[in-house]
């Protein structure tokens, strides 16, 4: 009978976290589960399961070889019939139900670090109580801020704004600071992160460092190919870092061959190349392979020992401490009501083809083909590709964010949720972004090569040839022009509508409408 059990979770893989703290191998023990209904709850791709198991199941390794006394349960390959239908079941299959003592290890407390999901948060307090087991649940300090720094610059603000809540955070931590002042005398060189290659193309990439599955992570794959057949993706090319060292080794290549011009290049797109010079990180910090002290330690490293711009460093750096400790303190401060919130009162179902990438327009097959292949986008085609047409077209919030949980490896709901529902979906009505991030396909055109190779045309917005991007631009511009009226920021893109000659909106309009009936 252990004296703690410390739960561990599949994101949560990270050996100096606060569960472990006054840890006594010679009292204490772990206790770790793989749940179908965590792949399930939403259809999770095959490479997300597998990294999520594939990690695990390194890590058990790991801490076994301490001398670690540990719980783990693996999922058999088939369904039986017994086996326990969610985390919070296997939970109490191994604790034992206070109503039906015995049973059970029965250890005198339980202790985890706050669960990276609302719903988990909730699941794990329920089955400690029908234990009658004490939970502490101690914070996690994987993090720069905590959940209750976030709701102390919350509060009191009308808004809340990345920019705000970023450069505290820069002051406090000393990082990319001069004097107590912020390097290269600004803040944010955000102006200088948005170019487009030209139109011969990035010319040659440095190909991202792979980690080949070894025998622990040919047999999730095997599993997963198994017992999830039918989930969306492929397996045919899993090269994720699964432990620590590989997460490092990971880091390491990307500060020294991608960050140089990860700044210039990060909102580019470009057709059949997936990675571009991003780090291909958010995965491994996600799980806690990796800590995000390193990542920005090593990308101000970089800057300080001139291997790269500022403006590079910057732009890396605002990333990790800047949007991906903000959106962390948005989900904790507004869950559970922030999940259903539909500002714009989206109403359509997700059209079948995220499932299968099988579309004409170019840009979507695109980022739809390598996010089922490799369970990555980068920001840009998620923002801008995927997630701005679900808004232009009207796709309800819920189901969108279904779906971007479902199928990026680094999909975590604290940061799932706030990008989708919030950055890219507006649906929150202003917390996350302060404007819808609408636009044609002009936009896209501009930003990739994507439109050269599709059978629309990126500036028509009606006609047989008019790209569904501008079709339905014109047409959300219009739908929602009354809301849009009150935000400053939308005025010139307003104005453009104004500008637009009736009848060709009547024409857009009625194209809008027909494409939409298609879609669902
Ligand atoms: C609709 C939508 C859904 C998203 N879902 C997720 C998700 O489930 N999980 C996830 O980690 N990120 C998500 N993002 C944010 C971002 O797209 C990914 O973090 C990034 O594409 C991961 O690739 P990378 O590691 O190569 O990132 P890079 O482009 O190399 O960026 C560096 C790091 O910065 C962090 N980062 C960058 N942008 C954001 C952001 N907006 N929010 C939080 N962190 C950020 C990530 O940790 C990332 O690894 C989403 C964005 C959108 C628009
Ligand atoms: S023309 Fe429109 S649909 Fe085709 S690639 Fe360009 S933006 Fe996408």
């Amino acid at each position: 009978m252990p004296r703690n059990l410390v739960l561990v979770l599949g994101d949560q893989l990270d050996r100096r976290s606060a569960a472990f703290d006054g840890f006594d191998p010679g009292h204490d023990s772990v206790w770790m589960a793989e749940v179908a209904q965590e792949s399930t709850h939403v259809w999770s791709s095959k490479p997300r399961i597998a990294l999520f198991l594939a990690a695990m199941r390194h890590f058990r390794d790991r801490l076994r070889a301490e001398g670690i006394a540990i719980d783990y349960r693996e999922l058999p390959v088939t369904v039986r019939p017994d086996e326990p239908d969610s985390l919070a079941a296997v939970l109490l299959e191994t604790i034992g139900d206070a109503a039906t003592p015995p049973r059970g290890m029965r250890p005198q407390r339980l202790i985890v670090v706050e669960p990276g999901e609302y719903r988990v948060r909730e699941l794990l307090v329920a089955a400690a109580k029908r234990a009658g087991i004490p939970l502490e649940i101690r914070p996690d300090r994987h993090f720069f801020a905590t959940v209750d720094d976030f709701a102390a610059h919350a509060r009191g603000r009308k808004q809340l704004r990345l920019e705000w809540f970023y450069r505290p955070l820069r002051e406090k931590f000393g990082i990319l600071m001069e004097d107590g002042e912020p390097a290269g005398g600004q803040w944010n060189f955000d102006a200088e992160n948005r170019g487009a290659f030209p139109r011969t193309g990035p010319g040659p990439l440095p190909a991202p460092r792979r980690f080949a599955p070894d025998a622990v992570t040919r047999g999730v794959i095997d599993l997963v190919n198994t017992r999830f057949a039918t989930h969306p993706g492929s397996l045919a090319t899993f090269d994720w870092p699964v432990t620590a060292e590989e997460a490092r080794a990971a880091l390491d290549d990307f500060l020294l061959h991608r960050l140089a011009s990860f700044g210039k290049y990060q909102d580019a797109i470009w057709t059949g190349e997936p990675w571009l010079y991003h780090s291909r990180l958010s995965a491994a910090m996600n799980l806690k392979l990796l800590d995000p002290r390193d990542v920005v330690a090593g990308a101000e490293r970089a800057w300080r020992e001139g291997n790269v711009a500022l403006e590079s460093a910057e732009g890396f750096i605002r990333q990790v401490i800047g949007w991906r400790e903000y959106v962390r303190g948005v989900y904790w401060h507004l869950m559970p009501e922030y999940e259903s919130r539909n500002a714009l009162g989206a109403s359509l179902p997700l059209p079948a083809f995220y499932w299968t990438a099988a579309t004409e327009m170019n840009c979507l097959r695109d980022a739809l083909s390598q996010t089922l292949t490799h369970g990555y986008a980068h920001h840009i085609q998620r923002l801008m590709v995927t997630g701005l047409f679900a808004m232009l077209a009207g796709v309800r919030p819920e189901e969108v964010h279904r779906w971007y949980l479902a199928v990026y490896v680094d999909a975590v709901e604290w940061v799932e949720l706030p990008n989708t529902l919030g950055m890219s979906q507006f649906a929150d009505g202003g917390v996350m972004a302060s404007k819808p991030y609408c636009a044609s396909g002009a936009y896209i055109e501009r930003m990739s090569n994507a439109c050269r190779g599709c059978r629309f045309e990126p500036k028509k917005g009606s006609g047989p040839e008019a790209c569904p991007f501008t079709t339905l631009y014109w047409d959300f511009l219009a739908r929602h022009a009354a809301l849009l009226k009150a935000n400053p920021r939308m005025t010139m893109q307003l104005k453009n509508l104004d500008r637009k000659d009736a009848a060709e909106m009547r024409t857009i309009r009625r194209q809008a409408d027909e494409f939409r009936a298609g879609l669902g």
